[in-house]
């Protein structure tokens, strides 16, 4: 059993790359990975360079045709089995994954908890894949069949290491494709421990590969000749550049972008509820979601008590060490990040809009002085066209606008190049499904926010990319269809001798 290795600052652990089933240093030397919480280095991990990425897309094609032709209740079978194996370290995986993003350990043993759910859902429903055939006139049988694309690039970013990944494995793996991961270079670490426990569970070496490395990695990854499927999850700008490249090759992609989430508070709403709804959609992993409630519209009636709830209770969340159960809201994942919320927070004061909450950054004892926070922070009064509005923070500063009715409402939430997740709070059966439809997103909750599940699809559109992860659409994703069209009719049909069907 390959245990999980404790991270610290005073020996910081060293991972290796996973290509053909073997671990190896990388050519482009040794890469620090950063406590969000200290700024320390509490590991390094192995920086894959050109050639080590071509390697990594050979082994997993070199896999490929065994693991195409195996049978999908073989694959499914070691899907389920490591299934068992995260399950039986989910407590150590939740420990590492805190330790590397910075996120609070308990939403992490929450959301690692989840993580069997999509390994076995798509173990499932491989087994359920059915073809279709058709008599057809003239004469004819049609079939079709599904097939796997062969080698995949799995690009995925910082923020939920393990769940972005596995949503993506999962779906890959059961459809017969091998796979070559190039998780987030800030948060490399637990993909790299999920690849040796496929390995453990028996998948055949070359199936799961994971390269380090940052954008350079990533851009050799989706040109290597051997890719034949790219699915992303990361910025906007990431998914052009990435999109540019698959185009290139004519390599299908899946993008899951950016998202400036509204959130639409009617007047209807409980308040308290409204309020609590508010805060975890915002400030639940920093505000580092794709679909993290950022722009909170409300309904004018409400406007002034959901204010001052909403920024009384953000001011009181507590912020701090991750490690500790206690803590509500962790750092932000780099000094990088940490420096573009504060860029947002220092440009809106300048403006009409009114601080409400945070702003300030917080005073915390050594270690967590050297860490990354940012405080829960609220802005009033936010006008539609002021950055804050209209720009992805990825962090816990957000901006609430009044709105005067319902039109109002889905006027402001669309006013945003993205098509992401949107969260309306009402107790008003008639307007929340029709607000549900009017909202331009991908993912919308209608009185809840973050909740999410293998068999509800999950992606955006506009500005947020485009194809789905999970269900069923998440598989058929990683499979191309193709017809079989068999001639039953005794007689051929000779075209050059008077045939009649020509097509
Ligand atoms: P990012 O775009 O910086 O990186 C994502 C991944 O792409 C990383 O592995 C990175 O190394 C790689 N990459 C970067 N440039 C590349 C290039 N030119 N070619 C190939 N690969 C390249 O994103 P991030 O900072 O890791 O994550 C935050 C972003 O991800 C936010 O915009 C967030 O909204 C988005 N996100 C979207 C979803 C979703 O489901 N839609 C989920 C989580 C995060």
């Amino acid at each position: 059993m390959t245990s999980v290795p404790t991270l610290s600052a005073t020996a910081p652990h060293h991972f290796r790359l996973h290509a053909g089933g073997a671990l190896s240093e990388g050519s482009g030397g040794r890469r620090p990975v950063l406590s969000p919480a200290t700024g320390a280095v509490i590991a390094t991990v192995a920086e894959a360079g050109a050639d080590d990425v071509a390697a990594a897309c050979r082994a997993a094609a070199a896999a490929f045709p065994g693991w195409a032709a195996t049978d999908g209740a073989e694959r499914a079978r070691l899907l389920r089995r490591l299934a068992e194996i995260v399950a039986a370290r989910i407590g150590d995986l939740a420990t590492l994954e805190s330790a590397v993003t910075g996120r609070p350990i308990r939403e992490m043993r929450a959301q690692m908890q989840r993580i069997p759910e999509w390994l076995d859902y798509f173990a499932g429903i491989i087994l359920g894949l059915e073809g279709e055939a058709n008599r057809v006139r003239g004469g004819f049988l049609t079939y079709t069949h599904y097939r796997p694309y062969g080698v995949c690039a799995l690009l995925t970013p910082w923020n939920h290491p393990v769940l972005i990944l596995t949503k993506k494995l999962a779906a890959a793996l059961a459809a017969g494709n091998t796979v070559v991961v190039k998780p987030s270079e800030l948060a490399p670490v637990s993909p790299l421990i999920v690849a040796d426990w496929a390995k453990e569970a028996g998948f055949p070496d070359g199936v799961v590969n994971v390269v380090t490395g940052g954008p350079e990695a990533g851009a050799a990854l989706v040109a290597d000749p051997n890719v034949a499927r790219i699915d992303l999850t990361g910025g906007t700008g990431t998914g052009r550049r990435v999109a540019a490249a698959a185009a290139a090759r004519l390599v299908p992609c899946t993008l899951e972008l950016g998202g400036k989430t509204p959130v639409v508070i009617f007047d209807d709403a409980p308040l308290e509820e409204a309020v609590a709804g508010a805060l975890f959609s915002a400030f639940v992993a920093s505000g580092q979601t794709c679909v993290s409630g950022a722009r909170f519209l409300v309904h004018r009636p409400v406007a002034e008590r959901f204010l001052a709830a909403f920024a009384g209770r953000a001011g009181r969340l507590k912020v701090g060490d991750p490690a500790d159960m206690a803590t509500d809201v962790g750092p932000v994942i780099s000094a990088a990040s940490r420096d573009r919320c504060f860029g947002f927070i220092e440009e809106t004061k300048g403006t009409a809009a009114v601080l409400a909450a945070g702003g300030a950054r917080p005073a915390l004892p050594a270690p967590f002085d050297g860490g990354f926070f940012v405080p829960p922070t609220v802005f009033a009064e936010v006008a539609p066209d002021m950055r804050l509005f209209r720009e992805e923070v990825f962090g816990p500063v957000v901006s609430v606008t009044p709105f005067e009715d319902e039109e109002d409402a889905v006027r402001l939430a669309n006013d945003t190049p993205f098509a992401l997740g949107a969260g309306i709070w009402t107790r008003d059966i008639l307007r929340g499904h029709r607000v549900a439809s009017a909202v331009r997103a991908g993912v919308t909750w209608l009185n809840d926010h973050h909740k999410n599940d293998p068999r509800s699809v999950w992606g955006g559109f506009g500005e947020s990319g485009y194809g789905k992860e999970n269900g069923w659409d998440a598989l058929k994703s990683y499979l191309t269809k193709s017809s079989v069209v068999v001639r039953t009719a005794a007689r051929f049909d000779d075209w050059f001798a008077g045939g009649t069907r020509y097509g």
